[in-house]
């Protein structure tokens, strides 16, 4: 994806291009209730399930035909809520793009359902996408963030990530998941177990650990093994 296709707060543009496209709000994922509020990202991973796909772990097809409401998202989650374990703000994009909606749908899940866990699955770069610091926000409303770190290395991530931002993406990153570490009960970094050596593992737990975050190191999706 070429970087110049940017709005100026980095998102990019025609990420949906021309896909099929439907209105799938929220999808199942054994028992968690994945949010799906946006196409648009900071980001264009090379490794992105988006590259080779149009739906993720048996969900119709996560390309939008719009964005949802809070209302519009909060009745798509509550329609598939049933044994619901964890609600995740996770979609075919990324979800501080849209950190008002996503603030709202989080205000009216913890109201219906104030026992059930809430997570956000983002790219870590919510300063520079809203300008802001919005971690004081998601207190009381968000339990875990789960940030892909991806690579303990700034350049590595440029090369990986692609971020619209260039390397100031990375910094961003870690220094959000330090406030979200010090205010939100659980913080994540994530990784992909085959695009790391040894060494990379190694580095990526030592900065988990300086941040007070925990390491999950995950497979590779592609559209062939989503089931597993
Ligand atoms: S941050 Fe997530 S949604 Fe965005 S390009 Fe990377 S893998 Fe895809």
């Amino acid at each position: 994806m070429n970087i110049s296709n940017t709005s100026p707060n980095g998102t990019r543009k025609n990420c949906s291009g021309s896909h099929k496209k439907a209105l799938t709000f929220a999808y199942r994922v054994g028992g968690g209730v994945y949010i799906n509020l946006t196409n648009r990202c900071t980001n264009d991973c090379t490794f992105c399930l988006r590259n080779n796909a149009d739906s993720a772990y048996g969900s119709g097809v996560l390309w939008l035909e719009r964005e949802p409401s809070a209302a519009e998202a909060f009745e798509a989650a509550r329609t598939i809520a049933d044994g619901c374990k964890e609600f995740v703000f996770c979609g075919y994009g990324e979800p501080m793009c849209r950190v008002g909606a996503l603030i709202e749908t989080a205000k009216l899940l913890k109201a219906e359902y104030p026992d059930i866990p809430v997570r956000i699955n983002t790219n870590g770069q919510s300063d520079l996408i809203n300008g802001r610091d919005v971690v004081p926000e998601l207190t009381g409303l968000i339990d875990t963030v789960s940030i892909s770190l991806n690579t303990p290395d700034p350049e590595a991530y440029v090369r990986v990530c692609r971020p619209a931002y260039g390397e100031k993406a990375y910094h961003a990153m870690l220094d959000f998941a330090s406030r979200c570490a010090a205010k939100l009960p659980h913080v994540v970094f994530s990784a992909v177990r085959e695009t790391l050596t040894e060494e990379e593992m190694l580095k990526c737990e030592e900065i988990a650990r300086k941040t007070g975050a925990r390491l999950r190191l995950r497979d590779y999706i592609s559209e062939n093994n989503q089931n597993g």
